[in-house]
C-alpha cells in the first residue's frame, strides 16, 4: 500500500521482531531493535549536519555496517543516495559527482586522495569523513552519536525517490538511474523469490551495497528475518571458511566468481557446506554445470540491468544456455525494429514491461532524451539482443550497440567473442565493426592473450575460427592488446577501442 515505505519497515521490524539478528561481522551483531535506534542516531546526526529531506548525497564507502546505517538512515531523512561506486577514479568518478549534483558525500578517510580534484572544483561539496577527518570537518562517527534516537520527523511515502543508482557506463557516460523506494521494495521482493530467501536463511553478503543489487539486499533483510554476513570483499580462498563461520545459505554471484571458486583445490567443504543456493548473473553454461556438479549447490543463472533492478529472466529449470524465462512481475519480449513482437526464434531486442506499476525506473537523472529513448510505448528497451526459443526460454546474444553487419549478415559480437575466448591462448577478446579499404564493413578482433600462454599464430588461429563460426563471423583484422580499457563493473569499453586497421594482422 501507499503507506509501506523502508522507513516504516524498519520501524515495524525493530517493534515487533527486536532481537532478530539482522546482520553479523566479524563478532559484531545489530539486531533490528539495535539498527532502528543507530539509523535513528545517524538520522539525527545528519540532520544536525545540514542534510535535509529532498538533498542528494553521495555516498563512498566500503563494504561494512556503517554503509548499511547509512542507506538507512538517508532514507529516514528523506534524502536521495548518490552510491558511488568505490573503484571509479578520474574522469568516472568525477562524472557521477558531478552529473548527480550532490550536496553532500559521505565517505571513508581512505577516499582522500581520490575525492580531492573533485572537492577543490566544488568547494560548496560538503563532506562528512568516516574515520574521523581533521578539525573542523564533519565526522560520521560524531554523527552516528547523536544523543537523540528518535523516529525523524520526516514524513515518508512509497513514491520517494531513495537514490539514484550510476549504470555500469560500458556503452557511454554512466546513467543515474532513478530508485523510489517502491522499486527498492518490488526489486527486494522479486530477488528473494528468485534466490529462494526465506525466514532464516543466512546470505554471504559480500555485494557492494553501491550497486543495485547490494542495496535491494539490505531492503530484502527488513522483509522477512533474515540475516546478512557482511564480508569486507569476495575472497575466494576465505569464502568456505566464511560460509562454516556464519552457516551461510545463499552465495550470489556475478561475472567471474564461480569461475574462482571452481579454481581453489579441492577440499572436503566442496560438499561438507551449508550453502543451498547459488543466484545471479554473467557465469558461462560450462561454468556453473561444473559447480553444481562439483559442490552440489543448484544455480540460477538470471539476467537484469540497474533500470529494472531486479532480474527480469531467470533460469530456474537449467536450460543450457539461456538465462531463463521472464518473471512473475516482468513482461519480457523480443521486439524489431518497428517495435512488432517478434515471434520465438528471431533475433531483436529485449524488451521489458512492468505488472505492477513502480517497478522499473521512471527514467534517467536529467536526461530526458535518454529516457524518452529508453522508456516507449509502455516497454523499457534494455539495448540488449536476444532470442526466445518455443518453450519461452530466452537467450541473450550481446549488446544491441555490438551487433554488426557484414555482407548482408547480421553478426553479435558476443556470439565470436564467446568462441574466441574458447581458444587456449586467449584470455578476452572483443568484436568491433571497422571500415575496410573498399570502404566496406568489417571486423576487428581485439585479444588479450593468457600470460604464460602460447603466442598466438595468425593463420593457425584463422583456420581455428573458420572451423567454429560461420565464414561471414571470422574477423578480417586482429590486434593484440596488453589491457583492456574497463568499467568498475570489469566490462570492456568498446568505444575506446581505435578503429584503424593498419596496427593489425590482417
Ligand atoms: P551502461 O548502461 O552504462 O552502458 P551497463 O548496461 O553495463 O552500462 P548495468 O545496468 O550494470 O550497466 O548492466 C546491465 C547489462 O548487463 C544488461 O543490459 C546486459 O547487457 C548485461 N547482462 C545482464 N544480465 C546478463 C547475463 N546473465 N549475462 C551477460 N550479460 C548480462
Ligand atoms: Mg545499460
Amino acid at each position: 500500500s501507499a503507506d509501506d515505505n523502508i522507513p516504516r519497515l524498519l520501524r515495524t521490524c525493530a517493534r515487533d521482531n527486536p532481537a532478530h539478528v539482522f546482520c553479523r561481522s566479524g563478532d559484531e551483531t545489530v539486531t533490528y531493535a539495535a539498527l532502528n535506534t543507530r539509523v535513528n542516531r545517524l538520522a539525527a546526526g545528519f540532520d544536525a549536519a545540514g542534510v535535509r529531506a529532498g538533498d542528494r548525497v553521495a555516498v563512498m564507502l566500503e563494504h561494512h555496517i556503517d554503509h548499511a546505517l547509512t542507506f538507512f538512515a538517508l532514507c529516514k531523512g528523506g534524502a536521495v543516495q548518490v552510491p558511488v561506486n568505490v573503484h571509479l577514479k578520474g574522469a568516472a568518478l568525477t562524472h557521477v559527482l558531478t552529473h548527480s549534483d550532490p550536496a553532500f558525500v559521505v565517505a571513508d578517510l581512505s577516499f582522500r586522495a581520490a575525492l580531492a580534484p573533485i572537492l577543490q572544483a566544488r568547494p560548496a561539496l560538503r563532506v562528512i569523513w568516516r574515520g574521523s577527518g581533521e578539525e573542523g570537518e564533519l565526522a560520521f562517527e560524531r554523527l552516528a552519536d547523536n544523543p537523540s534516537d528518535a523516529e525523524p520527523a520526516v514524513r515518508s511515502d512509497d513514491s520517494d525517490l531513495r537514490a539514484i543508482l550510476y549504470t555500469s557506463g560500458t556503452t557511454g557516460p554512466a546513467k543515474g538511474v532513478q530508485m523510489s523506494d517502491r522499486m527498492y521494495r518490488a526489486a527486494a521482493l522479486g530477488a528473494s523469490w528468485i534466490g529462494s530467501i526465506t525466514p532464516g536463511s543466512v546470505l554471504h553478503f559480500w555485494d557492494p551495497i553501491y550497486h543495485v543489487f547490494g542495496s535491494e539486499v539490505l531492503v530484502m533483510a527488513l522483509m522477512q528475518p533474515i540475516t546478512l554476513a557482511f564480508v569486507p570483499r569476495f575472497s575466494a580462498s576465505r569464502f568456505w571458511q566464511e560460509v562454516a563461520l556464519y552457516q551461510a545459505t545463499h552465495l550470489h554471484f556475478v561475472g567471474g566468481v564461480l569461475q574462482l571458486l571452481l579454481k581453489q583445490p579441492p577440499s572436503e567443504d566442496d560438499r561438507g557446506h551449508s550453502i543451498k543456493v547459488a543466484w545471479g548473473g554473467g557465469a558461462p553454461v560450462e561454468v556453473w554445470k561444473a559447480f553444481q556438479a562439483r559442490f552440489g549447490v543448484p544455480v540460477r543463472e538470471g539476467y537484469g540491468m540497474t533500470e529494472t533492478s531486479s532480474f527480469s529472466l531467470i533460469n530456474l529449470d537449467d536450460t543450457v544456455g539461456s538465462v531463463g524465462k521472464a518473471v512473475d512481475y516482468f513482461d519480457v519480449e523480443i521486439a524489431g525494429d518497428d517495435g512488432q513482437t517478434l515471434p520465438p526464434g528471431s533475433v531483436g531486442e529485449i524488451r521489458v514491461r512492468e505488472r505492477e506499476p513502480g517497478t522499473i525506473t521512471t527514467g534517467y537523472f536529467r536526461q530526458p532524451e535518454k529516457t524518452a529513448e529508453t522508456l516507449r510505448d509502455g516497454w523499457l528497451y534494455t539495448g540488449d539482443l536476444g532470442r526466445q526459443d518455443e518453450a519461452g526460454h530466452f537467450f541473450f546474444l550481446g549488446r544491441k550497440k555490438d551487433s554488426l553487419r557484414r555482407r548482408g549478415e547480421n553478426i553479435s559480437a558476443w556470439e565470436v567473442e564467446n568462441v574466441v575466448n574458447e581458444h587456449p591462448s586467449v584470455e578476452e577478446s572483443a568484436l568491433i565493426g571497422v571500415v575496410n579499404e573498399f570502404e566496406d564493413e568489417d571486423l576487428k578482433l581485439f585479444v588479450k592473450l593468457k600470460p604464460g600462454g602460447a603466442p598466438l599464430i595468425p593463420a593457425d588461429f584463422v583456420a581455428w575460427c573458420e572451423t567454429r563460426m560461420a565464414k561471414f563471423q571470422v574477423p578480417r583484422f586482429i590486434a593484440l592488446v596488453d589491457e583492456f580499457p574497463k568499467t568498475p563493473t570489469q566490462r570492456i569499453q568498446k568505444q575506446l577501442l581505435s578503429k584503424r586497421t593498419d596496427d593489425c594482422w590482417d
